[in-house]
């Protein structure tokens, strides 16, 4: 940095840029305080007025400032621009004014300092520099420009020889030179890449030299993972004096980013409309199945063992439990299923399914278990953990079409701190590995998307992976791929380790059910359902109050004298859902327990609070038995 003493001491100032000796030169001196150091004669005569007659050293600049301001037609202007770079203090500032007579000049101004204290300030006049003088400053700034522009920019011949091209577009330097004078052909050829870009690159040059007009198209381009990145370009004329289009400037967004947005977001709007119709058919098939499995388990207590008539009922009610299954799935697969608070033995699933996966594959498959020891239980309910084996294992044996083995392993797992998008804690590790074909990177990418498939028409669903991650994610785990190509696959899932209690989920159908007595206030908007539960119910012992939906369940309760033991209801209702009663009966009636049941809950809020209520939740379609057994537990509880 220049100090004042140095600039005192300088016989030449062409450290600042200025020449002393040019006499085209003003110079304005002044000090800290503000007070003229040193004045050139030819200072106002450089502005154009009269030589003073009085020295000016050590009078205050500004009133020389106010007198030179006057030879300007914006006097303001020139005074504000004194202030203003007064004010920044910290950089030498170069800029052009034009006198009244109409004369260009350039006035500098050059902060002096000794280290971090301003010791004063020069201002130099000269007459504006030739364009020659500002050639290399403008190109620095257009360089500058181009290096800072976010998009990438290259000019080219009307044949696609590269002229320029900037830093964001190739950001190698060499490579950068290398390719002035050369076509994006050539630049494919010496990258070993496809030649397909530069082909719609040329094309798109031709249009324009052609049409004469701008031209624009979306390009994908593989990156070195071999992901594909979207570029918008456009190509735009740059005509030359005759009119013809002399160059084409080409320019480049990167449009990777929010492509990625977009699709996701098309995704996640496809799932959530099929997620609509899948919960919505579920709702009513629900329904329908908790009347076919209610009439018949009816029926099966009245039929004794050994009546011929039972083999005709027990495929009605095993269709009807398929039936049950299957809408379950919908709703996995929907992610619109109240997570029950339900716990399985995974050990324990997992050995009770291996047969049936066993008989999944072919001979030349073989399945090799493996469990460490502590891996226990998971907040799943068994049919949901054998749908994940199934899936996982079915695309195992997909990827082998030649055998291999498929190694299913079950190990506890410790995270000391969140890890995968999972909070520390307790996990248990379930990893299914293959040595089949594995996958690419891409494909790894998108298997979780609903109907992502690599498989032929009528081979695969693409439904697999995404309902494995549906069940998943619901119970607040995660998963994790890794799998190369041919190098096998390995899915990770991770769930979250249940140390709760198990309560048993297995309803005793071989057993009556559980009889009990109380009012119950049963409210259901479906008749078929409310007329079978309030039957049931009836039988055992209960006495039923019942309603079709919210509004009239609580002027039922309101003409109600007698205590009510419990509320069960349904959750999606009309007028008033199941939710809101259930918190409105209660301002009066505390001691009422609350048992909801369903079959489907459109809002997760809902849902949430449903699974997390301790009064319990009946997921339809319920046997009776597993009806009657709720109930009495509910009502059991202290
Ligand atoms: P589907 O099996 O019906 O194709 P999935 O959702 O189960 O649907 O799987 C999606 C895609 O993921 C498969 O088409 C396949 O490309 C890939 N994939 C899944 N599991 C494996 C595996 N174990 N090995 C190789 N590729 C797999
Ligand atoms: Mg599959």
């Amino acid at each position: 940095m220049l100090t004042c003493q140095s600039m005192m001491n300088a016989t030449s100032y062409s450290d600042v840029g200025m020449n002393i000796a040019d006499t085209a030169v003003g110079i304005l001196l002044e000090d800290a305080n503000g007070l003229v150091q040193h004045c050139t004669p030819s200072l106002l005569r450089h502005v154009g007025l009269p030589e003073p007659s009085t020295p000016s050293r050590g009078r205050p600049s500004s009133a020389l400032h106010e007198a030179v301001a006057t030879a300007f037609l914006d006097r303001a202007g020139y005074l504000d621009g004194v202030a203003f770079l007064r004010s920044r203090g910290e950089a030498v500032y170069r800029e052009p004014l034009t006198t009244a007579a109409g004369h260009a000049l350039e006035r500098t101004y050059v902060p002096l300092r000794d280290g971090d204290v301003l010791t004063g300030t020069l201002w130099q006049f000269s007459a504006a520099r030739s364009p020659d003088d500002r050639t290399a400053e403008r190109l620095a700034l257009f360089e500058g420009i181009f290096a800072a522009l976010p998009g990438q920019m290259a000019v080219l011949s009307p044949t696609g020889r590269y002229e320029f091209v900037t830093p964001s577009a190739i950001r190698d330097e060499a490579l950068r030179s290398w390719i002035i004078g050369r076509t994006d052909r050539e630049y494919a050829a010496y990258r070993g890449r496809a030649a397909s870009f530069a082909e719609a690159r040329e094309a798109s040059i031709r249009r324009v030299v052609e049409g004469r007009e701008i031209d624009e198209y979306e390009e994908v381009l593989r990156d070195a993972d071999s992901a594909a990145r979207h570029y918008q370009r456009h190509m735009v004329p740059m005509f030359g004096a005759d009119g013809t289009v002399e160059r084409v400037l080409g320019y480049g967004l990167d449009l990777t980013q929010l492509r990625r947005v977009e699709q996701q977001l098309v995704q996640s709007q496809k799932m959530d409309a099929l997620g609509r119709l899948a919960g919505g058919i579920a709702h009513d098939f629900n329904n329908l199945l908790t009347v076919i499995a209610g009439c018949g388990d009816a029926l099966m207590l009245e039929i004794d063992e050994g009546d011929a008539r039972r083999e005709v009922l027990e495929p009605i009610l095993e269709a009807s439990k398929r039936a049950a299954d299957l809408t379950q799935q919908l709703l996995a697969f929907s992610r619109r299923s109240v997570q029950q608070v339900t716990s399985v033995n995974v050990v324990e699933v997992l050995d009770r399914t291996v047969a049936m996966l066993r008989r999944l594959v072919s001979d030349t498959i073989e399945i090799r278990v493996h469990r460490a020891p502590g891996a226990q239980h998971v907040p799943l309910d068994a049919s949901q953990l054998q749908q994940v084996l199934v899936n996982l294992v079915v695309n195992a044996r997909d990827a082998m079409a030649s055998g291999g083995t498929v190694s299913i392993e079950l190990r506890p797992l410790s995270l000391a701190e969140p890890t995968f998008g999972l909070a520390a804690g307790e996990y248990v590790e379930l990893e299914v590995s293959d040595t089949g074909h594995g996958m690419t990177e891409e494909v790894r990418q998108q298997v979780f998307e609903p109907f992502f498939t690599t498989k032929p028409a009528g081979e695969g669903t693409g439904l697999g992976l995404s309902t494995v991650y549906g069940i998943v994610t619901t119970a607040n785990g995660t998963i994790r791929i890794t799998s190369a190509v041919g190098e096998g696959t390995s899915i990770h899932v991770l769930l979250p380790s249940d140390r709760r209690e198990l309560v048993s989920g297995a309803p005793a159908t071989a057993s009556a059910p559980v009889r009990g007595t109380g009012t119950i206030l049963l409210v259901e908007n479906d008749a078929l359902v409310l007329n079978l539960v309030r039957h049931t119910l009836q039988e055992l012992g209960y006495e039923i109050l019942a309603a079709h939906d919210g509004v009239e369940a609580l002027a039922v309760a309101a003409q109600y004298e007698g205590p009510i033991a419990l509320l069960l209801t349904d959750v999606v209702m009309p007028h008033m859902g199941g939710g809101t009663l259930a918190q409105r009966l209660k301002e009066g009636r505390p001691d009422t327990r609350v048992l909801f049941m369903s079959g489907f809950v459109d809002d997760p809020a809902l849902a949430a609070e449903i699974a997390q209520g301790d009064e319990g939740f009946l997921q339809k379609p319920f046997t009776l038995h597993l009806l009657a057994e709720r109930v009495a537990g509910v009502l059991a509880r202290p």
